[in-house]
């Protein structure tokens, strides 16, 4: 039985002062033994909500992460860095990097794989736009992100990763997926895994919904034969995240 993983994304959100706060008031609402917190952080904010997060049972990670060792790339956050200051999991590919930030599959891949080297979790992102929604092309396009990104990643790493399907019309925007096309694109995301490895890593692997999923919503996305979580932007940063935590079964 896989357990599910709720993450928030806080993106550019909360300095180290404001993040510290809101540890704080989260701090005894998402408190589910049967569900992995984690907090989605800048970077700047990674050691103190590390401390701040001791003795609960939330991990953190970090939002981005870049693909070489050290050295001549001001600006950049290495993947020993993160690992050192204390987080856990690393979000990859999220929509608005691939975007913004031009970041390929190609590109991507090598980010997959450099933070396995370093013992980090990523939390790949995927998703389609409205475009392509409308043209039929969500599956194959999905597809096709799953497998450029996951290129060269053994099963064993796979099988201890998280996807997150996150439709690009729906992050921010307070349009969710319908928990049909939700599911529908988290079961062919598992298909996509047992057709590259196997059925075991298939059944291993956690892929979360992502795209304004709150407090409403979260029980039945959640309730899902193949969505293991969640993928919270705005919703993390505000009560709202603890009710999640504590869907309904
Ligand atoms: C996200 O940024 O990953 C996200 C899902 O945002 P929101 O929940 O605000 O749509």
């Amino acid at each position: 039985m896989r357990r599910k993983i709720i993450a928030g994304n806080w993106k550019m959100n909360m300095t180290p002062s404001e993040a510290k706060e809101l540890v704080a008031t989260l701090k005894d609402l998402v408190n589910n033994p049967e569900v992995d917190v984690v907090y989605c952080v800048p970077a700047i904010d990674i050691v103190p909500v590390v401390e701040a997060v001791k003795g609960t049972n939330v991990e953190v990670g970090a939002e981005n992460m870049y693909i070489e060792e050290k050295g001549a790339y001001t600006g950049e956050i290495a993947p020993a860095m993160i690992v050192d200051a204390g987080a856990k999991y690393v979000i990859i590919g999220h929509s608005e990097r691939r975007e913004y930030f031009n970041e390929t599959d190609e590109f991507l891949n090598k980010k997959v794989l450099k933070a396995f080297e370093h013992g980090l979790t990523p939390i790949l992102c995927c998703g389609e736009s409205l475009e392509q929604r409308e043209a039929g092309v969500t599956l194959d396009w999905i597809r096709l992100q799953i497998k450029s990104d996951l290129q060269n990643v053994t099963a064993e790493q796979a099988a201890s990763m998280v996807i997150a399907y996150e439709p690009i019309w729906a992050i921010g925007t307070g349009r969710t997926a319908t928990t049909e096309q939700a599911e529908e694109v988290c079961k062919a995301i598992r298909e996509t895994i047992a057709e590259i490895y196997d059925a075991a890593t298939a059944e291993s692997i956690r892929i979360q919904y992502g795209g304004s999923m709150n407090a409403k919503n979260c029980d039945e996305l959640l309730a899902q034969p193949n969505i293991d979580g969640g993928l919270i932007g705005g919703a993390s940063l505000k009560p709202d995240f603890g009710r999640i935590v504590n869907y309904q079964k």
